[in-house]
């Protein structure tokens, strides 16, 4: 009887924490974060003292609910603030703690050195008691500090697997980092305060139990109310980035970065910044890179005959094209006004050459003017390492060849030994 109402109560008390807790995590930008975090270490003493002295009976063993509720959803909490926020933001609560649990060790030495007063009987300060509590949050901050930086980079570590599914992310990572959390802490327990090993188990199914109690009222925050309240507010990218975390944002903002605006491939800053190192990754690895250049032929007269904007369109579909026609290893960049530059990592000569070939034949019977005339490209091919092991010396023999592809009437491949294709 008395086992299923501790049951009742320690669920009553996951809810109350995680209810107030994420109130004030919500509303921190009008309460300030700084709310929240007091918040969270003025608990941090408590849960501390609970898991030390304060035990109950669940049906599936002797239970604190210190480390099991507080303890667990503190972490929980943690993890929300690196969702929300950010890794700068949430070291702040994780040194916070630390620091001032080595102030209060500090502190319970220098106070011991007093002779206290009596003032009441039956109250006398118990510095003994003080110095071990201290010892016994630094070595509990010091491997929340662990769990903090693990469950963090578990949770991102998941979002290779299945981004979207956050809940699951959350879950699991609880699970993972709580099962370490309970072995460490409770050696410490068992070490210095006796506390019998039959308490481990049970305090490990209580912690499973507390991450599932706060992955479930997790997913309603996230579903029910974070994702509305974001859709309603000003953001104006989609609350699709309510999902991601901060490095996966800025990941995402480095995919969207070095991009051309017109014709959406990469641009030249990108390409001087990633070709070279293409290049040489290739040739590590004892394998050939190719380098194609295309420039877009008489294109001053499709602007001249129907306009820039209309010339912009036509390059926009030759940037389609070769971005469809090129294997996913190979990049595109936008080297000029109409001309690009393909890199193609373990591809040799003879290789490189039928890729241009098909590019070439696919523009020339595809991208068309207003009117209907066909547009063409000529396209220089070179190749690390024959043509020069540096990307300069290779786009520089590429450039070479295009020229003579120019000079050989345009629509036209040339590579090492001359044009490829003659009609
Ligand atoms: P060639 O066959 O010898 O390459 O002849 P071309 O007319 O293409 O000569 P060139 O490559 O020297 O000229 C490039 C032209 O491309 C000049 C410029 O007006 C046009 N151009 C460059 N950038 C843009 C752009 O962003 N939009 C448009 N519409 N035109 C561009
Ligand atoms: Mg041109
Ligand atoms: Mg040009």
């Amino acid at each position: 009887m008395m086992e299923t109402v501790n049951l009742f109560l320690f669920v009553v008390e996951a809810i109350a924490y995680f209810v107030l807790m994420v109130t004030l995590l919500h509303f921190r930008h009008r309460l300030g974060l700084g709310v929240f975090l007091t918040a969270l270490g003025v608990m941090h003493f408590m849960e501390t003292y609970l898991a030390a002295v304060f035990y109950v009976s669940l049906p599936f063993g002797d239970v604190s609910p210190g480390s099991s509720v507080f303890f667990s959803g503190k972490l929980m909490m943690i993890l929300m603030l690196y969702l929300q926020e950010d890794a700068a933001t949430v070291r702040q609560p994780i040194y916070g703690l630390f620091l001032g649990n080595l102030l209060t060790v500090g502190i319970a030495w220098v106070l011991q050195v007093h002779q206290p007063l009596q003032m009441s009987t039956g109250h006398t300060p118990d510095v003994d008691f003080l110095k071990e509590m201290g010892w016994l949050m630094v070595w509990g901050t010091a491997l929340l500090y662990v769990d903090s930086l693990g469950i963090i980079l578990l949770y991102e570590k998941l979002g290779e697997f299945f981004r979207r599914r956050v809940v699951l992310r959350f879950l699991i990572s609880g699970f993972v980092l709580l099962t370490f959390d309970q072995i460490g802490f409770f050696a410490a327990l068992h070490y210095f305060l006796d506390v019998p090993i039959a308490a481990f188990w049970g305090g490990w199914k209580a912690k499973m139990l507390a991450v599932c109690l706060y992955a479930a009222m997790f997913a309603v925050y996230e579903y029910r109310i974070r994702r509305i309240g974001a859709a309603g507010s000003a953001r104006s990218i989609s609350d699709v980035f309510g999902d991601l975390t901060f490095r996966e944002r800025y990941n995402d903002l480095l995919e969207r970065t070095g991009r051309d605006m017109l014709t959406g491939v990469y641009d030249r800053t990108r390409m001087e910044m990633e070709a070279p190192l293409m290049l040489l990754e290739a040739l590590k690895q004892g394998s050939f890179a190719t380098v194609l250049i295309i420039d877009a032929d008489h294109f001053k007269d499709v602007n001249d005959g129907y306009g820039h904007l209309q010339g912009d369109e036509v390059l926009k579909a030759i940037a389609a094209r070769l971005g469809t026609t090129l294997r996913s290893n190979d990049r595109v960049f936008r080297f000029g006004g109409e001309e690009f530059v393909a890199v193609c990592p373990g591809t040799d000569h003879e290789e490189g050459l039928l890729l241009a070939e098909r590019l070439r034949w696919t523009i020339a019977t595809s991208v068309k003017t207003p009117d209907d005339r066909p547009v063409t490209v000529s396209i220089g091919v070179a190749t690390a390492d024959e043509d020069g092991v540096d990307f300069t010396a290779v786009l520089t023999a590429a450039d070479g060849r295009l020229y003579a592809a120019k000079k050989s009437g345009r629509n036209c491949v040339v590579g090492r030994s001359g044009v490829v294709k003659l009609s």
